[in-house]
Protein backbone atom coordinates (compact mmCIF):
# COMPACT_ATOMS: atom_id res chain seq x y z
CA UNK A 1 0.00 0.00 0.00
CA UNK A 2 1.36 3.35 -0.98
CA UNK A 3 0.83 5.52 2.16
CA UNK A 4 -1.32 8.66 2.07
CA UNK A 5 1.09 10.79 4.38
CA UNK A 6 3.81 8.96 6.92
CA UNK A 7 6.31 10.33 8.45
CA UNK A 8 9.99 10.52 7.13
CA UNK A 9 13.03 9.40 9.27
CA UNK A 10 16.06 10.00 7.50
CA UNK A 11 18.33 12.41 9.30
CA UNK A 12 19.91 12.61 13.14
CA UNK A 13 16.29 11.43 14.90
CA UNK A 14 18.80 8.23 16.14
CA UNK A 15 20.95 10.22 17.58
CA UNK A 16 19.24 12.82 19.50
CA UNK A 17 17.04 10.56 21.03
CA UNK A 18 20.20 8.39 22.19
CA UNK A 19 21.56 11.64 23.80
CA UNK A 20 18.50 12.42 25.84
CA UNK A 21 18.43 8.80 26.78
CA UNK A 22 21.72 8.63 27.03
CA UNK A 23 21.91 11.97 29.73
CA UNK A 24 18.38 11.05 31.01
CA UNK A 25 17.03 14.17 29.84
CA UNK A 26 13.84 12.34 28.62
CA UNK A 27 11.20 14.96 29.86
CA UNK A 28 9.47 18.21 29.85
CA UNK A 29 12.95 20.14 30.51
CA UNK A 30 16.03 19.91 28.21
CA UNK A 31 17.54 21.57 25.40
CA UNK A 32 15.95 19.87 22.74
CA UNK A 33 12.73 21.98 23.77
CA UNK A 34 14.40 25.32 23.19
CA UNK A 35 16.37 24.30 19.93
CA UNK A 36 13.27 23.31 18.40
CA UNK A 37 11.12 26.58 19.43
CA UNK A 38 14.01 28.30 18.28
CA UNK A 39 14.44 26.62 14.98
CA UNK A 40 10.71 26.56 14.22
CA UNK A 41 10.34 30.25 15.59
CA UNK A 42 13.58 31.54 13.19
CA UNK A 43 12.57 29.52 9.96
CA UNK A 44 9.04 31.07 10.41
CA UNK A 45 10.22 34.53 10.94
CA UNK A 46 8.32 34.86 14.09
CA UNK A 47 10.30 36.01 17.23
CA UNK A 48 9.36 33.34 19.59
CA UNK A 49 8.41 29.81 19.55
CA UNK A 50 6.45 28.01 22.81
CA UNK A 51 6.89 24.21 21.97
CA UNK A 52 3.26 22.08 23.33
CA UNK A 53 1.94 18.21 23.73
CA UNK A 54 -0.05 18.96 20.18
CA UNK A 55 -1.31 21.75 17.67
CA UNK A 56 -4.83 21.24 19.43
CA UNK A 57 -3.82 22.11 22.64
CA UNK A 58 -1.46 24.84 21.06
CA UNK A 59 -5.00 26.04 19.27
CA UNK A 60 -6.40 26.46 22.92
CA UNK A 61 -4.26 28.14 24.63
CA UNK A 62 -3.73 30.91 22.07
CA UNK A 63 -6.97 31.64 22.45
CA UNK A 64 -7.04 31.21 25.94
CA UNK A 65 -4.30 33.72 26.11
CA UNK A 66 -6.06 36.25 24.36
CA UNK A 67 -9.12 36.22 26.55
CA UNK A 68 -11.28 33.87 25.07
CA UNK A 69 -14.11 32.56 27.07
CA UNK A 70 -17.53 31.33 28.05
CA UNK A 71 -19.34 34.56 26.96
CA UNK A 72 -17.80 34.15 23.07
CA UNK A 73 -18.27 33.29 20.02
CA UNK A 74 -15.50 32.76 17.70
CA UNK A 75 -15.26 32.48 13.95
CA UNK A 76 -13.82 29.72 11.79
CA UNK A 77 -14.36 27.86 8.58
CA UNK A 78 -17.00 25.34 7.91
CA UNK A 79 -13.98 22.93 6.50
CA UNK A 80 -11.36 21.89 8.77
CA UNK A 81 -10.02 18.90 11.06
CA UNK A 82 -11.89 18.83 14.00
CA UNK A 83 -8.98 19.96 16.50
CA UNK A 84 -10.54 23.59 15.35
CA UNK A 85 -13.56 23.27 16.71
CA UNK A 86 -12.38 21.14 19.90
CA UNK A 87 -9.71 24.13 20.64
CA UNK A 88 -12.17 26.70 20.24
CA UNK A 89 -14.78 24.71 22.43
CA UNK A 90 -12.40 23.97 25.25
CA UNK A 91 -12.55 27.40 25.92
CA UNK A 92 -16.08 27.16 26.69
CA UNK A 93 -16.72 29.45 23.29
CA UNK A 94 -19.31 29.01 20.58
CA UNK A 95 -17.56 28.41 17.53
CA UNK A 96 -19.24 30.46 14.34
CA UNK A 97 -18.87 28.74 10.72
CA UNK A 98 -18.67 30.60 7.78
CA UNK A 99 -18.60 28.45 4.43
CA UNK A 100 -15.48 28.20 2.51
CA UNK A 101 -14.56 29.70 -1.07
CA UNK A 102 -15.67 27.02 -3.69
CA UNK A 103 -12.05 27.78 -5.61
CA UNK A 104 -9.45 27.24 -2.86
CA UNK A 105 -11.45 25.71 0.05
CA UNK A 106 -10.18 28.04 2.44
CA UNK A 107 -12.77 30.83 4.75
CA UNK A 108 -14.66 32.81 1.76
CA UNK A 109 -13.91 35.92 3.20
CA UNK A 110 -16.92 37.78 0.57
CA UNK A 111 -19.04 35.74 3.21
CA UNK A 112 -17.27 36.60 6.30
CA UNK A 113 -17.54 40.36 5.09
CA UNK A 114 -21.07 39.96 4.32
CA UNK A 115 -21.48 38.32 7.92
CA UNK A 116 -19.78 41.09 9.78
CA UNK A 117 -21.05 43.85 7.79
CA UNK A 118 -25.09 42.64 8.26
CA UNK A 119 -24.60 40.83 11.26
CA UNK A 120 -22.41 42.25 13.51
CA UNK A 121 -21.92 45.53 15.25
CA UNK A 122 -19.27 47.58 16.70
CA UNK A 123 -20.08 48.38 21.13
CA UNK A 124 -17.83 50.46 22.88
CA UNK A 125 -17.63 48.77 26.28
CA UNK A 126 -15.11 50.35 28.95
CA UNK A 127 -13.55 52.26 26.72
CA UNK A 128 -12.44 49.18 24.34
CA UNK A 129 -14.49 48.72 21.00
CA UNK A 130 -15.89 44.93 20.73
CA UNK A 131 -17.44 43.32 17.94
CA UNK A 132 -20.54 42.04 18.82
CA UNK A 133 -23.74 39.30 17.10
CA UNK A 134 -26.50 41.88 17.22
CA UNK A 135 -29.39 39.18 17.41
CA UNK A 136 -28.01 38.15 21.16
CA UNK A 137 -25.12 41.16 22.02
CA UNK A 138 -22.48 38.37 22.66
CA UNK A 139 -19.08 39.29 21.82
CA UNK A 140 -17.24 37.53 18.81
CA UNK A 141 -13.91 37.40 20.02
CA UNK A 142 -11.61 36.02 17.59
CA UNK A 143 -11.22 34.61 14.05
CA UNK A 144 -9.46 31.39 13.47
CA UNK A 145 -8.43 31.03 10.00
CA UNK A 146 -7.19 27.64 8.95
CA UNK A 147 -4.49 26.94 6.16
CA UNK A 148 -6.76 23.88 4.54
CA UNK A 149 -3.81 21.72 3.23
CA UNK A 150 -0.95 23.96 3.53
CA UNK A 151 -2.68 26.14 1.10
CA UNK A 152 -4.01 30.15 2.19
CA UNK A 153 -6.38 32.59 1.50
CA UNK A 154 -6.39 36.11 0.80
CA UNK A 155 -4.61 36.97 4.55
CA UNK A 156 -4.38 40.99 3.83
CA UNK A 157 -7.82 41.31 2.99
CA UNK A 158 -8.21 39.27 6.26
CA UNK A 159 -6.05 41.00 8.78
CA UNK A 160 -7.89 44.21 7.64
CA UNK A 161 -11.00 42.82 8.20
CA UNK A 162 -10.45 41.54 11.80
CA UNK A 163 -8.59 45.16 12.45
CA UNK A 164 -12.09 46.45 11.09
CA UNK A 165 -13.76 44.57 12.84
CA UNK A 166 -11.60 44.78 16.53
CA UNK A 167 -10.80 40.78 16.12
CA UNK A 168 -7.88 38.89 17.38
CA UNK A 169 -6.62 36.18 14.61
CA UNK A 170 -5.12 32.82 15.77
CA UNK A 171 -3.96 30.94 13.04
CA UNK A 172 -4.39 27.21 12.35
CA UNK A 173 -1.34 27.25 10.58
CA UNK A 174 -0.89 23.32 12.24
CA UNK A 175 -0.97 22.00 8.37
CA UNK A 176 1.42 24.71 6.52
CA UNK A 177 4.70 24.76 8.04
CA UNK A 178 6.71 26.29 4.72
CA UNK A 179 3.67 28.06 3.44
CA UNK A 180 4.21 32.17 2.40
CA UNK A 181 1.56 34.67 1.76
CA UNK A 182 3.29 37.76 -0.12
CA UNK A 183 6.47 36.41 1.16
CA UNK A 184 5.56 36.16 5.03
CA UNK A 185 4.89 32.69 6.57
CA UNK A 186 1.85 31.78 7.99
CA UNK A 187 1.88 31.93 11.78
CA UNK A 188 2.96 35.84 11.58
CA UNK A 189 -0.44 37.33 10.43
CA UNK A 190 -2.29 36.56 13.88
CA UNK A 191 -1.49 37.33 17.30
CA UNK A 192 -0.29 33.63 17.74
CA UNK A 193 -0.12 31.00 14.98
CA UNK A 194 -0.16 27.11 15.84
CA UNK A 195 2.05 24.71 14.31
CA UNK A 196 1.41 20.75 14.45
CA UNK A 197 3.93 18.06 14.38
CA UNK A 198 1.66 15.38 14.11
CA UNK A 199 2.42 12.31 12.18
CA UNK A 200 1.05 13.25 9.36
CA UNK A 201 2.33 16.96 8.99
CA UNK A 202 5.27 17.91 6.41
CA UNK A 203 7.59 16.93 9.54
CA UNK A 204 6.81 14.95 12.75
CA UNK A 205 7.60 14.86 16.25
CA UNK A 206 5.19 11.54 16.89
CA UNK A 207 3.19 14.05 18.78
CA UNK A 208 3.86 18.26 18.83
CA UNK A 209 2.93 21.48 18.41
CA UNK A 210 4.58 24.89 18.28
CA UNK A 211 3.17 28.31 19.04
CA UNK A 212 4.64 31.28 17.72
CA UNK A 213 3.90 35.01 18.07
CA UNK A 214 5.92 38.12 17.96
CA UNK A 215 4.29 39.16 20.71
CA UNK A 216 6.93 38.91 24.10
CA UNK A 217 4.40 39.08 27.05
CA UNK A 218 2.46 36.48 25.28
CA UNK A 219 4.97 34.10 24.96
CA UNK A 220 5.93 34.07 28.52
CA UNK A 221 2.41 33.53 28.99
CA UNK A 222 1.85 30.82 26.97
CA UNK A 223 5.17 28.96 28.27
CA UNK A 224 3.93 29.69 31.44
CA UNK A 225 -0.06 28.16 30.94
CA UNK A 226 1.49 25.32 29.37
CA UNK A 227 3.43 24.18 32.28
CA UNK A 228 1.23 24.26 35.22
CA UNK A 229 1.54 28.43 35.75
CA UNK A 230 4.16 27.50 38.41
CA UNK A 231 5.58 31.27 39.09
CA UNK A 232 8.89 30.03 40.99
CA UNK A 233 11.57 27.77 40.29
CA UNK A 234 11.45 26.39 43.84
CA UNK A 235 7.97 26.90 45.31
CA UNK A 236 4.98 24.80 43.87
CA UNK A 237 3.23 28.30 43.83
CA UNK A 238 0.71 28.40 40.49
CA UNK A 239 -0.71 32.02 40.31
CA UNK A 240 -3.63 30.72 37.70
CA UNK A 241 -5.60 27.25 36.51
CA UNK A 242 -2.27 25.96 34.19
CA UNK A 243 -1.94 23.22 31.69
CA UNK A 244 0.33 20.34 31.54
CA UNK A 245 0.49 21.04 27.78
CA UNK A 246 4.29 20.87 27.23
CA UNK A 247 6.27 19.36 24.82
CA UNK A 248 8.63 16.54 25.96
CA UNK A 249 12.54 17.13 25.10
CA UNK A 250 12.52 13.18 24.01
CA UNK A 251 9.98 14.16 21.37
CA UNK A 252 11.72 18.00 20.58
CA UNK A 253 14.82 15.87 19.76
CA UNK A 254 12.71 14.18 17.20
CA UNK A 255 11.52 17.73 15.83
CA UNK A 256 15.49 19.36 15.88
CA UNK A 257 16.36 16.17 13.47
CA UNK A 258 13.20 16.92 11.28
CA UNK A 259 14.00 20.13 10.96
CA UNK A 260 17.41 20.28 9.87
CA UNK A 261 15.79 18.30 6.86
CA UNK A 262 12.90 20.38 6.03
CA UNK A 263 13.68 21.72 3.67
CA UNK A 264 14.39 18.77 1.51
CA UNK A 265 10.96 18.15 2.66
CA UNK A 266 9.02 20.83 1.48
CA UNK A 267 10.56 20.65 -2.01
CA UNK A 268 9.77 17.09 -2.35
CA UNK A 269 5.92 18.08 -1.60
CA UNK A 270 6.05 20.70 -4.47
CA UNK A 271 7.42 18.19 -6.72
CA UNK A 272 4.97 15.81 -5.93
CA UNK A 273 2.54 18.50 -6.13
CA UNK A 274 3.85 20.13 -9.63
CA UNK A 275 3.65 16.10 -10.85
CA UNK A 276 0.19 15.42 -10.09
CA UNK A 277 -0.69 18.59 -11.53
CA UNK A 278 0.68 17.91 -14.51
CA UNK A 279 0.02 14.43 -14.83
CA UNK A 280 -3.79 14.79 -14.13
CA UNK A 281 -4.76 17.70 -15.75
CA UNK A 282 -8.10 16.71 -17.65
CA UNK A 283 -8.28 12.98 -16.84
CA UNK A 284 -11.95 12.55 -16.04
CA UNK A 285 -13.44 15.21 -14.53
CA UNK A 286 -10.54 16.20 -11.97
CA UNK A 287 -10.42 19.60 -10.55
CA UNK A 288 -7.56 21.18 -8.84
CA UNK A 289 -7.61 22.99 -5.12
CA UNK A 290 -6.19 26.97 -6.66
CA UNK A 291 -3.63 28.48 -5.34
CA UNK A 292 -3.81 32.13 -5.52
CA UNK A 293 -1.04 34.46 -6.95
CA UNK A 294 0.56 35.79 -3.73
CA UNK A 295 0.37 32.34 -1.90
CA UNK A 296 3.56 29.54 -1.96
CA UNK A 297 1.91 26.89 -0.36
CA UNK A 298 4.22 23.84 1.23
CA UNK A 299 1.68 21.27 -0.86
CA UNK A 300 1.21 19.58 2.27
CA UNK A 301 -1.24 16.74 0.80
CA UNK A 302 -2.70 16.57 -2.43
CA UNK A 303 -6.30 16.68 -2.51
CA UNK A 304 -8.81 17.29 -5.88
CA UNK A 305 -12.24 17.36 -6.50
CA UNK A 306 -14.46 14.93 -8.68
CA UNK A 307 -18.30 13.70 -9.00
CA UNK A 308 -16.83 9.92 -8.66
CA UNK A 309 -15.02 10.81 -5.42
CA UNK A 310 -16.89 7.77 -3.50
CA UNK A 311 -16.03 5.28 -6.63
CA UNK A 312 -12.87 5.99 -6.48
CA UNK A 313 -12.08 6.19 -3.14
CA UNK A 314 -13.12 2.40 -3.31
CA UNK A 315 -10.87 1.64 -6.28
CA UNK A 316 -7.27 3.19 -4.88
CA UNK A 317 -7.84 1.68 -1.21
CA UNK A 318 -8.59 -1.57 -3.32
CA UNK A 319 -5.83 -1.57 -5.55
CA UNK A 320 -2.50 -0.43 -2.92
CA UNK A 321 -3.15 3.17 -3.01
CA UNK A 322 -4.02 4.69 0.21
CA UNK A 323 -6.47 7.30 -0.17
CA UNK A 324 -9.25 9.37 2.09
CA UNK A 325 -12.30 11.22 1.72
CA UNK A 326 -12.04 14.91 2.96
CA UNK A 327 -13.53 16.00 6.41
CA UNK A 328 -17.39 16.06 7.26
CA UNK A 329 -18.26 19.64 7.00
CA UNK A 330 -18.17 21.09 10.85
CA UNK A 331 -21.67 22.16 10.55
CA UNK A 332 -23.14 18.31 9.99
CA UNK A 333 -21.65 16.85 13.37
CA UNK A 334 -24.03 16.53 16.15
CA UNK A 335 -21.85 18.93 18.50
CA UNK A 336 -22.08 21.71 16.02
CA UNK A 337 -25.50 20.92 14.63
CA UNK A 338 -27.16 24.34 16.04
CA UNK A 339 -24.23 26.42 16.04
CA UNK A 340 -24.50 29.07 13.32
CA UNK A 341 -23.37 28.50 10.36
CA UNK A 342 -23.34 31.21 8.00
CA UNK A 343 -23.64 30.15 3.71
CA UNK A 344 -25.25 30.70 0.87
CA UNK A 345 -24.72 27.74 -1.61
CA UNK A 346 -23.72 25.21 1.13
CA UNK A 347 -20.20 24.68 -0.92
CA UNK A 348 -18.74 22.84 1.83
CA UNK A 349 -21.17 20.08 1.61
CA UNK A 350 -20.23 19.96 -2.43
CA UNK A 351 -16.49 20.16 -1.68
CA UNK A 352 -16.79 17.11 1.24
CA UNK A 353 -19.05 15.10 -1.30
CA UNK A 354 -16.26 15.80 -3.99
CA UNK A 355 -12.43 15.71 -2.66
CA UNK A 356 -10.12 12.92 -2.08
CA UNK A 357 -6.56 13.45 -0.84
CA UNK A 358 -3.78 11.03 -2.57
CA UNK A 359 -0.46 9.77 -1.39
CA UNK A 360 1.48 12.99 -0.82
CA UNK A 361 4.38 11.52 1.89
CA UNK A 362 8.05 13.68 1.50
CA UNK A 363 9.35 10.04 1.31
CA UNK A 364 7.45 9.13 -1.93
CA UNK A 365 9.63 7.50 -4.87
CA UNK A 366 8.81 8.81 -8.44
CA UNK A 367 7.89 4.94 -8.86
CA UNK A 368 5.22 5.00 -6.60
CA UNK A 369 3.98 8.85 -7.72
CA UNK A 370 3.50 7.31 -10.84
CA UNK A 371 1.49 4.37 -9.90
CA UNK A 372 -0.84 6.56 -7.98
CA UNK A 373 -1.62 8.09 -11.68
CA UNK A 374 -1.80 4.88 -13.38
CA UNK A 375 -3.78 3.81 -10.75
CA UNK A 376 -6.13 6.80 -11.53
CA UNK A 377 -6.30 7.13 -15.12
CA UNK A 378 -7.49 3.45 -15.27
CA UNK A 379 -9.92 3.87 -12.80
CA UNK A 380 -11.71 6.69 -15.22
CA UNK A 381 -10.65 4.66 -18.28
CA UNK A 382 -13.44 2.36 -16.75
CA UNK A 383 -15.52 4.56 -15.19
C1 LIG B 1 -3.39 18.43 12.44
C2 LIG B 1 -4.36 19.51 12.61
C3 LIG B 1 -4.64 20.08 13.86
C4 LIG B 1 -4.18 19.58 15.18
O1 LIG B 1 -2.99 19.08 15.33
P1 LIG B 1 -2.61 17.93 16.38
O2 LIG B 1 -1.16 18.20 16.52
O3 LIG B 1 -2.93 16.63 15.74
O4 LIG B 1 -3.36 18.17 17.64
C5 LIG B 1 -5.50 21.16 13.93
N1 LIG B 1 -6.09 21.64 12.84
C6 LIG B 1 -5.87 21.11 11.62
C7 LIG B 1 -6.56 21.74 10.45
C8 LIG B 1 -5.02 20.02 11.47
O5 LIG B 1 -4.85 19.48 10.27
Amino acid sequence: MIPLSVPQIEGNEWQYVKDCLDTGWISSAGEYVNRFEKLVAEYCGAKYGVACSNGTVGIHIALHLLGVGREDYVIAPDITFIATLNAISYTGAQPILIDVDPRNWQMDLNLLEKFLVEKCDLQLINDRTICVLKEDGKRIAAIVPVHVLGNCGDLNRLTNLAKRFHLEIVEDATESLGTTFNGNHTGNFGKLGVFSFNGNKIISTGGGGVIVTNDEALAKRAKHLTTQAKNDPMEYYHDEIGYNYRLVNILAAIGVAQMEKFPEFLERKKETDAFYRKQLVGVGDIEFQAIDENVNPNCWLFTFKTAKMRELLKYLNANGVQSRPFWVPMHQLPMFQNVLFYSEKQISNTIYESCISIPSSSGITPEERQEVVTKIKAFYAQN
